[in-house]
């Protein structure tokens, strides 16, 4: 499996900026949303690299190391979602079993919706 933090590499948002000040003073813009002339200095000022810490994604120490079954909330997010639904149909708590079914009926729900709507684009009906 990718990790959750490979596909961040290049982005503002979930790397961090290597220059803290330039970070602090645009903390949730994208890039290319930017005015071109701040966009252009930022190209040539600015490294983007992936956190060493939390991988980019953004989690701390105590939610990352929070894992159910060897999995954190960051690699949950990062799953396919038909993963995600297998992984979370193996899941045994009776402590949270609404919680769990509620929890699959959507995922399940999600799937049947990209399904039906995926196959919709791609007969082009609109
Ligand atoms: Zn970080």
């Amino acid at each position: 499996m990718p990790t959750p933090h490979s596909r961040h590499l290049a982005s503002w948002r979930a790397g961090h900026a290597a220059i803290p000040k330039i970070q602090k003073s645009m903390p949730s813009k994208d890039v290319d949303a930017l005015q071109s002339h701040i966009r252009v200095f930022v190209d040539r000022a600015v490294t983007f690299t992936t956190c060493p810490e939390c991988g980019g994604s953004r989690l701390s120490e105590a939610a990352r190391s929070s894992k159910i079954k060897k999995t954190n909330i960051a690699d949950a997010c990062a799953m396919q979602i038909s993963d995600l639904a297998e992984w979370a149909r193996g899941l045994d708590e009776p402590s949270v079993a609404p919680l769990l079914a509620t929890l699959q009926q959507t995922l399940d729900s999600f799937l049947r919706s990209f399904v039906k709507h995926g196959f919709r684009i791609f007969d082009g009906i609109p």
